[in-house]
């Protein structure tokens, strides 16, 4: 069976990235959300085990004490982690996964995946993004300033990325977004590695 691959895909808070996804996921067959794990209260209409799962901050350092994450990090003052099982379960079985995580967390699973590919998601300007996060109504007034002084930081790491997907339009964003996870499947070593198809073109 080919082996899945990894998308990873950061953006600063507001930037639209989590609906950005949710359109792209079900626009693509076979490709799957890995679900984190966060010590963050779930906002209004977040479902554990479907947007992340919500645990205790005990909960969360039994699981990095087990080894249970491919990386974790702390983000706006919450703790974030990648599920080491729920990952390469999926890649094994041939679904490429879609990891939605912070720039830390990108770093390290680009050093242990090295063909991850890494789409970085860019809101039009900074005054959008403080118009979106406000309008979104989800923080107090200080996670929110908190979320703001960090995208500034998280801006100038989008040069680190291989992909940056401009979300000024989100029907264009999620088709250049599409357009990329589509592009990595028939790359040549993933398209030669279908069952029979090297032989079938005696190729192999
Ligand atoms: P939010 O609280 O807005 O859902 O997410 C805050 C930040 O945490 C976002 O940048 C999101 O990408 C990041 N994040 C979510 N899950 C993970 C994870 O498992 N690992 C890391 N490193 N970051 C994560």
């Amino acid at each position: 069976m080919e082996r899945g691959n990894l998308f990873i895909i950061s953006a600063p808070s507001g930037a639209g990235k989590t609906t950005l996804c949710r359109r792209v996921l079900k626009k693509i067959p076979d490709l799957v959300f890995s679900i984190s794990h966060t010590t963050r209260s779930p906002r209004a209409g977040e479902i554990s085990g479907s947007d992340y799962y919500f645990v205790s901050s005990e909960e969360f350092d039994r699981l990095v004490c087990e080894g249970a994450f491919i990386e974790w990090a702390r983000v706006h003052d919450h703790c974030y982690g990648t599920s080491r099982k729920e990952v390469l379960y999926r890649m094994e079985h041939g679904l490429d996964v879609l990891l939605d995580i912070d720039i830390q967390g990108a770093r390290e699973v680009v050093s242990i995946f090295a063909d991850a590919v890494t789409v970085f998601i860019l809101p039009p300007s900074l005054s959008e993004l403080e118009k979106r996060l406000i309008g979104r109504g989800t923080e107090d007034i200080a996670e929110l300033q908190m979320r703001l002084d960090n995208a500034r930081k998280e801006l100038r790491a989008v040069e680190e990325y291989e992909f940056a997907v401009l979300n000024d339009d989100l029907d264009r964003a999620v088709t250049d977004f599409t357009g990329i996870v589509l592009a990595f499947r028939n790359r040549t070593v993933r398209t030669l590695q279908r069952p029979g198809l090297a032989e079938a073109l005696q190729i192999g």
